[in-house]
């Protein structure tokens, strides 16, 4: 029994809770398999075939409903027998649900199949064509369906509560890839893929175009384009293997068997899309120096969390993304000692401020998210808030309980109980409970934990004493810059000041984490807004002084740095930064650089979104225009 004030939040009815973004009646089935038999038609842009559910019902079932959102169904067959369908009509966020008759006794085998093809509007589908300026992507689809775009790709139980096996078939004039394990096939254009262990239906994932591949360790293979083919060997090989290995020491076997990554072509809108088997990613991890290879360490921490131990519901999506954030950090920890793993906490911490502070309501910076009306998509209420208040969480859980070395018994115990389950945060309570059961001290310390403030609570946590080691060598360098930006005059000064003397040394040894964090610093602690601007000299001094930030090919700094350009109004980099609008599709990127360049230049921002929309996800496109007020 969980504390009290959990079980007040508690839902009365037994198992997980209750998934309110489906329409579909999920809960009177079980899915034993899933059969997907698609071909991708580029030319018409569309994914056209048919998919069948192998099902148990759980209850008399009269009809059955799925979800669908932007899909055309030419015919459903229960039982090999044709049956009528209705459509209902679009209502947000669910879409346009399908219904049949079905007329099944209670605990029967049922095989249902309905012929469908997408169309135009689908929200999970991106469709590019070579670009003329940038060569980018001849033919090449690539889908994502986190949280609830499945149902814009095949006619499906669109909740995580559902998984089952898969078997897959996907004729393509390209190369395909598929979240599941690849199958020999004799004719050419036809992929063939199996997914032994059950999966959610936001975990399919379809890629095909010009795509080639390169060994990428004993149990990974590394997909992308030719092109960027070399520079991903060479950003990821190292890592892929030593990052599973060392998740596997913490945590359980990897039972996925292979761990792939596809690198997608820029307006991949996400960093990563942990899809089963092969994760894709942005091109802006390709940094040069491995700086954003955590992203990897986090994509693969999903194996655990989120794709084996899945949130049943996108109200307890902290389960998901707060144990991977975790995991993520315990790897990096494992590799790169316990005071990068640190550093790293402190930084997610400025990402939590951040959305906080910018969430369109103040309660959707609830751990538990209140969902339960269904109206609200879950699209709307993402941020870092599950990330980073997540993995705080589960960190403050490690150190009260008394460290790593008692905590760690617990995560294989979690992991291993709800092995290929659904669960909530109410099951997650209920595990510690089990496992520190007999120690009464362990106990009372759970009884302790503020979970009130923790999971129910908006805003901040309570911020744990982190160790600042990495930290404090760039704040004493962000410090003198603020401090001298009042006192000097001119850039010479600067340069003697800090490319001459000690402060040259720090800087030389800041690692590139630490340059990110120095230039989100020279932000966060300016005494106001316009400091910078108001500093001229003194921003200029900082963009001649470190030309190695200019010359940077590591996206997070090229963000930032425009961002400081920007705010210190530099007229001058406008215009490259809106350059660089056009190379970059992750929304991380993309959402405040245009939300930066429209504060200081609307005609340019809304002119540059005209010019490249075409180049962004769907849903990043509509994002963008949100946020620019079109
Ligand atoms: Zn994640």
């Amino acid at each position: 029994m969980a504390p009290a004030i959990v079980e007040r939040h508690r839902p009365k009815t037994p198992g997980a809770e209750f998934d309110y973004t489906t329409k579909s009646n999920y809960k009177d089935v079980h899915v034993n398999n899933t059969v997907l038999d698609v071909e991708i038609l580029f030319n018409e842009k569309k994914i056209v075939g048919n998919v069948t559910y192998d099902l148990t019902s759980v209850k008399e079932l009269s009809q059955l409903t799925l979800d669908m959102s932007y899909i055309k169904v030419n015919s459903v067959k229960v039982n090999k027998v044709a049956a009528t369908f209705s459509v209902a009509k679009r209502e947000e966020p669910w879409g346009t649900p399908i219904t049949f008759d079905t007329n099944i006794p209670v605990d029967s085998k049922v095989t249902v199949s309905l012929d469908f093809e997408t169309t135009q509007e689908s929200t999970a589908i991106q469709w590019l064509k070579t670009d003329p300026a940038t060569k980018e992507a001849s033919d090449y689809v690539f889908t994502q369906l986190e949280p609830i775009h499945a149902r814009a790709l095949f006619p499906c139980f669109d909740t995580p509560s559902v998984k089952s096996t898969v078997d897959a078939t996907i004729r393509s004039t390209k190369p395909v890839v598929f979240s599941g394990l690849p199958l020999h096939s004799d004719q050419t254009g036809v992929y063939r893929f199996e997914q032994k262990i059950p999966i959610p239906s936001y975990l399919f994932a379809i890629a095909s175009g010009n795509i080639a591949h390169t060994k990428g360790g004993p149990r990974s293979t590394i997909y992308a384009e030719p092109d960027r083919l070399e520079d991903s060997k060479n950003e990821f090989k190292e890592d892929l293997e030593k990052f599973i290995e060392t998740a596997e020491k913490i945590v359980t076997p990897y039972i996925w068997t292979t761990y792939d990554i596809l690198i997608n072509p820029a307006s991949f809108p996400y960093g990563g899309m942990e899809n089963p088997n092969i994760t894709f990613v942005t091109p802006t991890l390709i940094s040069y120096d491995k700086s954003q290879v955590d992203v990897i360490a986090h994509e693969l921490a999903h194996s655990w969390s989120g794709n084996n131990v899945t949130n049943a519901n996108w109200q307890h999506f902290w389960l998901n993304e707060g144990w991977t954030v975790y995991l993520e950090r315990r790897i990096v920890g494992e590799i790169h000692g316990e005071t990068m793993r640190q550093f790293h906490f402190i930084m997610g911490w400025n990402d939590l401020i951040e959305s906080v502070n910018s969430l369109p309501k103040f309660e959707y910076s609830k751990l538990v998210q209140d969902l339960r009306k269904g109206e609200i998509d879950p699209d709307d209420v993402f941020s870092s808030v599950p990330y980073e208040k997540g993995s705080n969480f589960i960190y403050h859980l490690e150190t009260q309980l008394g460290g790593v070395e008692e905590f760690d018994p617990f995560i294989k115990f979690y992991f291993t109980e709800f092995s290929k389950q659904s669960i909530d945060t109410y099951q997650f309570v209920d595990s510690l409970y089990k496992f520190y059961g007999k120690d009464p001290s362990k106990i009372a310390i759970l009884d302790n934990i503020d979970w009130e403030l923790w999971l129910y609570t908006p805003g901040l946590p309570p911020r744990a004493p982190f160790d600042t080691t990495l930290v404090d060598q760039v704040e004493e360098l962000v410090n003198a810059w603020i401090s001298k930006a009042t006192v000097f005059t001119t850039v010479d000064e600067f340069a003697e000041y800090f490319q001459a003397g000690e402060l040259s040394k720090v800087y030389q040894g800041l690692s590139s984490p630490q340059k990110i964090f120095f230039i989100d610093e020279l932000l966060e602690k300016r005494p106001k807004p316009a400091f910078w601007k108001e500093h001229s000299v003194a921003s200029d001094a900082l963009i001649s002084i470190y030309k190695d930030l200019n010359e940077s090919r590591n996206t997070e700094i090229i963000f930032r740095w425009y961002k400081l350009k920007l705010l210190s109004a530099k007229t001058q980099y406008y215009q490259p930064l809106a350059d660089w609008l056009g190379t970059v599709g992750r929304m991380k990127y993309v959402r405040p650089s245009y939300k930066l360049l429209n504060t200081v230049d609307h005609e340019l921002a809304i002119k540059t979104f005209e010019k490249y929309r075409e180049r962004y996800h769907p849903i990043a496109a509509n994002m963008i225009q949100k946020d620019l007020g079109l």
